[in-house]
Parts: structure tokens; sequence; C-alpha cells
């Protein structure tokens, strides 16, 4: 971190006394060096914005640190712009350092919020084409009911920004957040709060991305009939859910937002109707996969809060073997759960973006094929037989996780143990959320061929 200028400081700069720009250039250039290699360790969407921030505040550097001419005023105005655009750069490089501004307040925060109400909430009333299109696809025959959830969910979110303290209310930063993860809610109605992931307040993901990831959590705070995560849009499982659940998932609100504000569709109705009615069964099992193991990540990571204050249960660890209990034993089991959501990271990451899963008659075994970036796993028809959707998916979270840490392998859990945990995670939901859940998976329905 670097350390913010003070007014003496800027003065001193203005002046050209006390050699301030030159200590300040000294640490700016290494930590431009130091944000290019964390730049380069990173992957995906994350590391191309990361990059242009490095970039843009590079240029703003190189820009004040230009020579100074010999005379004034050319000289006296380049001082005063050195003095003025100080502060633009140390805030930026200390955004690309994990810094994080004060969240009360903030403009970006405000601005996804007023574009989710004048984007998507207002189309949404007004009954806009392609908000009656996307709320169609999500939402079916409970669309008209949905509508006045949008208003209620929006007033919700600018009810935890007005709120926010950067002390505990409202918006709150998590730093422990994944780096993937945007937001995470804990709670319903007035006491909820939201934790956002470093990533999302600097502005680091999708501006769209942002918003929507705001409204989903948001929706999980209503005091009334508050949002679950039946299915998440990763892999397209939320498009799976009959409207009735529909209606209570967060991901489907969250899709409407995003087809809103990117003034398109994600997907048009004839896919999502190929892959409701089972003209993929490949890809509905891998909707359902993906959709179970971001559930089964999210309460990973709710454990390492839960292990921190020494609550820990069996219960919570349903599927994995038995661990210490007790306050005796709380720095081993804190340091056991850090280890689990690492691994259940890369699980996460794998089944929802490094792995392709195809249909083939070439074969009669399960079989994988890997690359450093990406694996392609290979389903025979003859395999999956006419077994259900949700079974064939389960089996293929064992096959992968198995595939990652094998039994005699040298990783903290096994694959074997993950699959557990992420098989029997509904297990530990309330009673009536098991019931619709198990109604989902079993109502997922496929052609008896795989195609
Ligand atoms: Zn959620």
């Amino acid at each position: 971190m670097l350390p913010f200028p003070t007014t003496v400081m800027l003065t001193d700069i203005e002046k050209d006394k006390n050699y301030v720009w030159a200590a300040y250039a000294r640490l700016i250039t290494g930590a431009l060096a130091k944000v290019k290699a964390e730049g380069a360790k990173l992957g995906g969407d994350i590391a191309v914005r990361y990059d242009n921030e490095r970039l843009i505040a590079t240029m703003e550097f190189e820009q004040l640190n230009k020579p100074l001419p010999a005379m004034d005023p050319q000289r006296g105005q380049a001082l005063v712009a050195r003095a003025k655009g100080l502060p633009k750069v140390v805030v930026a490089l200390n955004k690309l350092m994990g810094w994080v501004p004060p969240l009360a307040g903030d403009e970006y925060l405000r601005g996804l919020i007023d574009q989710i109400e004048s984007k998507v909430v207002v189309a949404v009333e007004k009954q806009e084409p392609l908000a009656q299109q996307s709320l169609q696809i999500c939402f079916g025959d409970k669309a008209a009911a949905a509508v006045p959830r949008f208003r209620q969910i929006l007033t919700q979110l600018q009810a935890l920004y007005a709120r926010t303290d950067d002390k505990g209310k409202g918006l709150v930063h998590g730093p422990a957040l994944p780096a993937t993860m945007g937001a995470l809610a804990h709670g319903t109605g007035d006491h909820a709060h939201v934790d956002l992931g470093t990533n999302l307040i600097n502005g680091l993901l999708d501006r769209f991305e942002a918003a929507a990831s705001l409204f989903h959590e948001a929706s999980h705070t209503l005091p009334a009939d508050s949002t679950v995560d039946f299915a998440y849009r990763n892999k397209d499982a939320h498009y799976l859910l009959p409207p009735g659940l529909a209606f209570l998932n967060a991901a489907s609100y969250e899709q409407v937002v995003l087809d809103l504000l990117n003034g398109k569709l994600a997907s048009d109705e004839k896919k999502v109707a190929a892959l409701r009615h089972g003209a993929g069964t490949v890809q509905q099992a891998h909707a359902l996969l993906a959709s179970r193991v971001t559930r089964a990540w999210v309460r990973a990571y709710d454990l390492h809060g839960v292990a921190l204050k020494g609550g820990l249960t069996p219960d919570m660890l349903a599927g994995l073997p038995p661990m210490p209990q007790g306050d005796t034993y709380k720095d081993l089991l804190t340091q056991l759960v850090l280890a689990f959501q690492e691994q259940m990271n890369t699980l996460m990451q794998t089944v929802s973006s490094r792995v392709t899963i195809v249909g083939t008659t070439e074969t009669d075994k399960l079989d994988i094929k890997s690359t450093p970036q990406e694996s392609v796993l290979y389903v025979p028809y003859s395999w999956a037989g006419d077994r259900p959707t949700n079974e064939v998916s389960v089996e293929l979270l064992r096959f992968l996780a198995d595939k990652i840490w094998p039994q005699d392998g040298d990783s903290v859990f096994s694959g074997s143990q993950l699959s557990g945990y992420v098989a029997s995670i509904h297990l530990t939901d309330r009673p009536e959320l098991q019931t619709m859940l198990q109604e989902f998976y079993s109502g997922v329905q496929r052609k008896p061929k795989i195609d």
C-alpha cells in the first residue's frame, strides 16, 4: 500500500520542495512493477480488467513524471498538475493492491444501483418488450407475479446502501470472499448485510455482472418470500427450474437484470426449450452438477466464519470424515476448513469453466482427457442408460472429483470426500427447502437416449 499524500505533501510537490515527488516516484515505480507481476498471475476476465486499470495508472504516472519545463509559467503548471494528479494514481494503485475505499456514499456502487433502477426495474414495470421476454423465459407463468418483486428487491438494495456505515451495516467489505464471488448476503429485512468482494468494489468485475450480483444478494434479504439458491446461472441451471421455484430463486432475478443491462437475452427460447425438454441430457447433467457444486461452495465459504467463532457442528460437515470438536481444536479445525475451501474453489472452477461434457457412442466407460487449460469428459450413451439426469449428475461429480484428488493422493481431502459433501449438501437445508430441491432434481426430464 502506498501512503495517501497529505495536504502538506501536495503543497511540497507544488513548490518542488523536500524531494516529496521523487520519493513518491520511486514508490510508484516499485508498486507498478508489483501489480504487473500480480496481474500476470490472474486469469480470465479479471486479468483483463486488472491489466487495463494498471495501464491507465501507468500512463497517468508517466505523464506526471515527465521532466519539468525549465521556465515558468509552464514549470509551475506542471508542478500543480503533479500535485493534482498524484492522489488519483495512488488510489488506483492501492485498489489494484487490494485496498478498498470507504463504502458509505461510494459513487461506483451508487451508479450500479441507479442503473438497475433506470434500465431494469422501470423496464420491467413498463412491461417493455425485452423485459417481457426475459421474464417469460425466467419465470414462465409466474412472470406477472414476479414483476412487483423487482421494485421490492431494488428498495431493499437502496436501503442496504443507505445504511452502509463501514462498521458492519448495509454493504460491507468481505476481504475473504473468493476472487470470483462478487457478493454474499447475510440475514433478511432491516438487519441484513451483504459482504462485497474486493474486486466488485474496485470495479474489477464486469459492471453489469457486478450490478446483477448486488441484485441477486439483495433478493436473498427480502423481508417476505426472500429468495434462495435452487439453481445458479452456471451452465444455465436456472433455466431448468419450474416457475414456482424460479419465483423463489435468486439467479432467476439476476438473469433478468443481466438481460436488460446487456440489452439482449442471454439465451433464446429455442435453446432454453431444448435444455428443458431433454434434447441434451449431458447439458442437463452438467447444469445440475454445476448448481450443486456452487451451493456447496457458498456453504464452504460460510464454514470458515463459523469455524472462527468455534460454532462448527458435525452436521455442517456431513459427508466429510469426523473432525475434532470444541474450543481446544478451533485453530486446527479452522485450518482444515480453509484447506477444504481451497479444494472447493478448484472443484467449482473445474465444473463451471474448465470441463466440457460430451456424449459419445465410441466407448462404454466414462473417460476424461485433460490439458492444463481444459478437460473434456466423455459420457457414453450406454453408461448413462435410462437413469434420471440427477443420478447421472451425481455420478459425474464423483468421477470428476476422484480424477482431481485420487483416493491415494496427497490432498488434504480426497475427491470422494468432497463429492460426498456436495451430494449431501441439501440435507442441511430447511425441510421445506429440501423437499422443493428434491422435486426440482427429480423433475428434470430427459429423453431416454442422450443426444
Ligand atoms: Zn445466492
